[in-house]
């Protein structure tokens, strides 16, 4: 008898109950990951996501290996692949961790049924977020909308169980599977990835490394320096997260632990509140499924977009508008597929306010730009900045980029280290002018409402 485990946004052998189910059963187990590109409603990987990929597919393979195992590569729909595999290495037993977007959740959904119709054992298990969506509801049922009486409730749950230890040796099962080169996941021509490479190492044994680093030497300055990009406080778990090379269970139990009740204990609150905004985006996403395309407050259809002007949206992207927080902001993310968060703020808001620029556009380029970039959090925080989303910043609330810079960028090293000459350039558009053309468009919202 054999196992299959099938993963996929659980690049891990640590606090993996798919795997742990498989392995526990003394059987040979084979490790699927299949690349989804055709299924109805799965999101083509951007960009930089598609170089993440490769990189820790290629770790994960390695590891599995080290202790016995192999990793199956393959490619297609799912919902025929899966079965597929199954049949071709006689699985009793099918193993996932749940995924909640909504494609996602109808192609597991109705191969679940078809597993079991089939005679096969088929397990699902929590792995990826904290709390359930479905266990977190107000009083009267509903999905929370605001994000501190949601995380007031996730809290009251019993806490999130403990990380299950990584198994030591697996007995692969053999399975024909694809060369990694062959998906052609890493760009070639012009191999942009440079920056990328400097930057980040992608893999489940890197992803602990920075865990580690993160609680001894930062965690402590973390509630002061979060909002200064220049500062280097934060965790750079976020395309670990994404990818599922940690499990928020381990990075909550080792923060708790290393917190404990001493001078830590501030800045760790702040710290799981964060992972705290990635339960509520996932929760969000879960009862929404089209976060990325539609308007959470649908009072913002009426919004009055005025029509694209793609020399704006092209000057945003490459770092040009002359606004220099706003250019540091975007060149960093091209250089390196990530951006600080406040800067994603400002640069999100001098998009969709100050430029006009529908969020979806921008959510867009982030999508393809970002090694981060999540179906949940991604969509979240556009419309949290336009003012479409759950529990969002107050339209008229605009960012001023100049004095944001004057506040989290006070020496201006964040901008010196990305866009030394942007002050120079004539700015894209008025920052004043902008603003109030934008609250008089807001007015066709409040209208809506
Ligand atoms: P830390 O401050 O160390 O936070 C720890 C973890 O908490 C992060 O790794 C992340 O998983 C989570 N987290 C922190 N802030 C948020 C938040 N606002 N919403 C949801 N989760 C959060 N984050 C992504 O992971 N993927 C995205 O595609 C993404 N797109 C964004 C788009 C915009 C317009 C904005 C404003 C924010 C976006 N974020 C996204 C949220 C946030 O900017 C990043 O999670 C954070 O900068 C990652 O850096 P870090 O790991 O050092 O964060």
């Amino acid at each position: 008898m054999t196992s299959l485990v099938w993963l996929r946004d659980d690049l891990r052998l640590a606090d993996n109950p798919a795997l742990r189910a498989a392995v526990d059963r003394d059987e040979p187990v084979a490790v699927l990951y299949v690349l989804d590109e055709e299924s109805p409603g799965i999101r083509p990987l951007g960009g930089a996501a598609r170089w993440w990929l490769h990189h820790s597919l290629t770790e994960l393979a390695a590891r599995l290996a080290e202790r016995g195992g192999s990793l199956v590569l393959r490619r297609g729909p799912a919902s025929q692949v899966v079965p597929a595999v199954a049949d071709e290495i006689g699985a009793d037993a099918v193993f996932w961790n749940r995924r909640y977007g909504g494609p996602e959740r109808e192609i597991d959904t109705s191969l679940k049924a078809r597993l079991r119709e089939e005679g096969r054992e088929v397990g699902s298990f929590a792995a990826s977020l904290l709390f359930e969506p479905w266990t977190i509801r107000t009083g009267s049922g509903t999905p929370y909308a605001v994000f501190t009486p949601f995380w007031r409730a996730c809290q009251e749950q019993p806490p999130p169980r403990a990380p299950l230890p990584e198994p030591r040796t697996i007995e692969g099962a053999e399975a024909p599977g694809d060369d990694l080169a062959d998906w052609e996941l890493l760009p070639t021509r012009p191999d942009w990835a440079g920056g990328l490479r400097e930057a980040w190492e992608p893999g489940e044994r890197a992803a602990r490394q920075r865990l580690r680093t993160f609680l001894a030497d930062d965690l402590g300055d973390y509630d002061r320096a979060r909002d200064e990009p220049a500062a280097g406080a934060t965790s750079l778990l976020s395309p670990r997260l994404r990818w599922g090379e940690i499990s928020p269970y381990t990075v909550w139990h080792d923060t708790v632990e290393a917190a404990g009740t001493g001078a830590h204990a501030a800045s760790a609150h702040r710290f799981l509140s964060e992972l705290g905004w990635r339960e509520f985006a996932w929760h969000t996403l879960f009862h929404f499924p089209d976060l990325a395309t539609r308007n959470w407050r649908s009072a913002f259809d009426a919004f009055p977009w005025p029509r694209l002007k793609p020399s704006h949206l092209r000057a945003w992207q490459r770092g040009e508008t002359g606004v220099p927080l706003v250019d540091a902001g975007m060149r960093e993310l091209w250089a390196t597929g990530y951006m600080h968060n406040r800067v994603r703020m400002v640069v999100a808001s001098y998009l969709t306010k100050n430029l006009a620029i529908h969020w979806q556009r921008g959510e867009e380029w982030f999508w393809d730009t970002l090694v981060d970039a999540d179906g949940a959090n991604n969509p979240f925080n556009w419309q949290w900045v336009a003012g479409s989303g759950a529990d969002a910043s107050p339209y008229f609330r605009i960012f001023n980029p100049e004095r944001q810079a004057e506040k989290f960028d006070p020496q201006g090293l964040y901008i010196a280290q990305w866009a030394p000459d942007s002050a120079e350039r004539e700015p894209l558009v008025d920052l004043a002018a902008s603003r109030r053309e934008a609250l008089d468009a807001y007015e066709h919202v409040k209208r809506a409402r």
